[in-house]
């Protein structure tokens, strides 16, 4: 444990402010030390949920699999999917772990409108999936690391995918010294009172729909992990029953 600099006979010198400093730091490392075991738990915890299935079908497979060729069938689609499911989830958490650390060297200069036209093709012709896009401003410059502002783009067309099933808008633009993406659908919502724990790492606002579709609750936090990484912002609106808005904010750059 950190212990604290007694600070009772407060001097103005140079040993209280070295104090002060001392103990901003320590305050500092025991919030990181305390978020990271956090997330260890949380993700132990949400490992077991899959871990548990996987075990449960095994043992059903050891018992009846030689002489029931339903359960030989269903245990192992549950195996095959939830082990899918552990993959995905293990790639994320290691994705948020790596933005911790993460090293600006690969920043570059990018085109965010052609950025977003190139990621927005692709993502419709995989998923078979009509999205529109609209570029305000095609001088959308920004600097930044541009494998991971696609990954960015991706969680959130996914989501729009995932959680609507009729046509997708994309827009593209600037505002004051700020370039945006938009990323809107006109799927299910988010109820008001959830919108601002849509970012927190595994948070789902319906398990059960989630899981179906196969959501682990990881893509908003590293999308905002990487946005803010950016010195971005991250914010959305919607509205149960009819859609929801996610726009990214960046530093814009005026093209010269
Ligand atoms: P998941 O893998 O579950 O989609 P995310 O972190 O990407 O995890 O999203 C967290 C939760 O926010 C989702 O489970 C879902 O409930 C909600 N959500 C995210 N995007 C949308 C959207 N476009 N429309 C409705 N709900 C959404």
């Amino acid at each position: 444990t950190l212990k604290k600099i007694d600070l009772e006979n407060e001097s103005k010198d140079e040993l209280y402010e070295m104090a002060t400093t001392f103990n901003n730091m320590s305050d500092l490392l025991k919030e990181t030390m305390d978020k990271k075991q956090q997330f260890v738990s949380d993700a132990s915890h949400e490992l077991k949920t899959p871990l548990t299935v996987i075990e449960s079908n095994a043992n059903m497979l050891k018992r009846w699999g030689s002489k029931d060729p339903k359960v030989l069938e269903e245990s192992i689609d549950a195996i095959l999917s939830e082990s899918k499911r552990m993959r995905e989830m293990t790639g994320q958490m290691l994705a948020l772990a790596q933005d911790h650390t993460a090293l600006t060297t690969n920043y570059c200069k990018i085109d965010l409108a052609s950025m977003c036209e190139e990621v927005c093709l692709t993502m419709g012709k995989t998923y078979n999936r009509k999205i529109n896009v609209t570029i305000k401003n095609p001088n959308t410059f920004i600097i930044g690391e541009e494998k991971k502002l696609e990954q960015v783009l991706r969680i959130l067309i996914d989501n729009a995918i995932k959680y609507s099933s009729s046509e997708i808008f994309v827009i593209v633009g600037t505002k004051i010294n700020k370039a945006y993406v938009s990323v809107e659908d006109q799927g299910i919502g988010i109820p008001k009172d959830k919108l601002d724990k849509v970012f927190d790492r595994f948070y789902r606002v319906d398990s059960v729909r989630s899981r179906e579709t196969g959501g682990t609750g990881l893509g908003l936090a590293i999308a905002d992990t990487i946005v803010k990484s950016h010195s971005g912002t991250m914010e959305v609106q919607s509205e149960v029953g009819m859609g929801t808005v996610f726009t990214v904010s960046l530093p814009y750059i005026k093209d010269d």
